[in-house]
């Protein structure tokens, strides 16, 4: 019998001016970025918070705590990579991944393709399995004013 599990994350970021802004492992032209203790990457963080939620191993706070030196400015990808050591330690592999990112501007249909390459790349399978969307709030809430950005995640692991 194939053994499934499904686990879903959620993370948000504020934004600031002048700061890099990187969102599924690629580097996106912005006017503003993440306040973060890491690189900010709000994508990464909600599918790392995905993935170990599908296997009820806690949150990524717990395994990369932001009090920590050690992950200072620490890229993301990273991070994703280390989650997805203890996904194949416990013998799942990525069976799907769906993203969706909430940010007013700047537009990233354009990245979308390579955010899929980049975070399917990581994750050892096919970008058909790694869906990433994007959406405004229509310019409601803080979203929509621009304070900040706000990515769900959902996966699927198969044993
Ligand atoms: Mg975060």
């Amino acid at each position: 019998m194939t053994n499934i599990r499904i686990g879903n994350g959620y993370d948000v970021h504020a934004l600031a001016a002048a700061l890099p802004l990187f969102l599924g492992g690629v580097k996106i032209e912005s006017p503003t970025g993440c306040i973060a203790h890491s690189d900010g990457d709000v994508a990464i963080h909600a599918l790392c918070d995905a993935l170990l939620g599908a296997l009820a191993l806690g949150d990524i706070g717990k395994h990369f705590p932001d009090t920590s030196e050690e992950f200072r400015g620490i890229d993301s990808k990273i991070l994703l990579q280390r989650t997805m050591e203890m996904v194949k330690e416990k013998g799942y592999r990525i069976g799907n991944a769906d993203i969706t990112i909430a940010m007013q501007k700047p537009k990233l249909a354009p990245y979308i393709t390579e955010m899929r390459e980049t975070l399917a790349g990581l994750m050892g399978t096919s970008p058909e399995n790694v869906s990433v969307k994007a959406t405004t709030t229509e310019k409601l809430g803080f979203v929509g004013r621009g304070e900040g950005c706000e990515v769900y995640a959902t996966v699927l692991l198969l044993k």
